[in-house]
Order: C-alpha cells, then structure tokens, then sequence
C-alpha cells in the first residue's frame, strides 16, 4: 500500500472516529489486522464468555481461535453440522455474552453504523442483550454519509453475503439490489445505529486494510 492510501485511510478512520466518540461509541484505529488481534486480545477479558456473528472480517483476523486457544468460551453459529434447532439455540446463546463480537455492513464518517440482517440476531445482539459489543470494521467499509453507507449496505455488503451463502436472489446474478421478493432473501431488517445503545457500551475498532464485505 503507498504512502498516500495509508495516511488518506488514516484521515478518513480518524473523522468516523471523532463522529463516534461525539455519537457516545469508544473508537479506535489499528492499521493493521494484526494490530486488531492484538488489541481485541487485551480488550476481552480472559474469563469473558464471548459471542460472534457470521462475520468474515472476524474470521480473517483469526480472532475465534486466538480466543478459543486463550480459553475464552466463544458461542457462535458457523459449525456446519448443527440441525436448524442447534443453530437457533446457538443464535441465542450469543445475545446473552459478556462481549458480542460482530463487524458492520457500512460506517459513515459521521459514525452511523448500517446494518441488513436476515435472521435478525446481529442486528439485535448490536443493540441489547451482551453486556459488551465490540465492532471491527475494515476500512473498505468506510462511507462519506449515512445515505452512502445505506446504500453499500444494500448494493454491496447485501449481494456479496447472498452470494457467499449461495442464496438463490436476483442480486447474485444482477450484481445489484431490486429488492426482491425471493423466499431466499436475504434483507428482512435494516438498522441505522446512531448514537451508542443506552445499555450496550460499544467499541468500534477501525482497521486499516480491507475487510469482510
Ligand atoms: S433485497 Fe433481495 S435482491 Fe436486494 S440485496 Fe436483498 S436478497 Fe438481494
């Protein structure tokens, strides 16, 4: 990456980590993924039973297994030999954790978090339930205001998903959201997360590479 992308990527984590503080979030910016790890590692205590979503980006930084070999307990759905029961069970358990990991469709600079959920449990655990959520969002997911950060919710992160779980919808082959009436979709609940949940003290940790959709 060139000198100028690292310090404009810096610029742009630096205004949405301003805008988040000003909103009532904890912000923070780690140029790299492995900065990330380090510093969910410190933040997560070690006895803390923790819960992820479906979330690439945190299963690109390794944080599941770092986590797992620590000792933490970690809750999450993505096993794929559990029965439909099993994985609701599971769906719920990690509305209940100490610390609910999870990343974010889209973040505008002025700290607005966009989220399009299906099942609905990421979108629920974001703003009550765990006693704790921490947000890792790639800088890719960045946007200039909410309207583009709704738009690259629904235009982007919505297709991308559909396509990595091989749902039959009209985005997978258009490339673009026609909000569709197909049984498969994918988009049932959209949230803008303005302000920090009353009761859920969020951290939202910006990466400075490219990650998750
Ligand atoms: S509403 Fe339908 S077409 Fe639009 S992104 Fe969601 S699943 Fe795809």
């Amino acid at each position: 990456m060139n000198q100028e992308i690292i310090k404009f990527n810096e610029i742009r984590a630096n205004s949405a980590i301003s805008a988040l503080q000003k909103n009532g979030f904890s912000a923070e910016y780690l140029p790299s993924k492995e900065q990330a790890l380090d510093r969910l590692l410190e933040l997560i205590d070690k006895n803390a039973v923790v819960g992820c979503g479906g979330s690439l980006t945190l299963r690109q930084i390794g944080i599941i297994e770092a986590l797992t070999e620590r000792g933490n307990k970690v809750i999450h759905h993505a096993h794929p030999d559990l029965s439909p029961e099993q994985l609701l069970e599971l769906r719920r358990e990690e509305l209940l954790t100490d610390v609910f990991l999870t990343s974010t469709n889209a973040l505008s600079l002025n700290g607005e978090l966009v989220n399009i959920d299906g099942v609905g449990n990421r979108v629920a655990a974001m703003t009550f339930g765990p006693k704790q959520v921490i947000c890792v969002v790639g800088i890719n997911k960045l946007t200039t205001n909410l309207e583009a950060a709704c738009e690259r919710a629904k235009n982007i992160a919505a297709p991308l998903n559909a396509l990595r779980f091989s749902l039959n919808t009209p985005c997978t082959k258009l490339g673009r959201c026609v909000d569709c009436d197909s049984p498969e979709r994918l988009c049932r609940a959209t949230i803008i997360i303005n302000r920090q949940p009353s009761q859920t003290p969020t951290t939202v940790l910006i990466v400075g590479e490219s990650l998750g959709y």
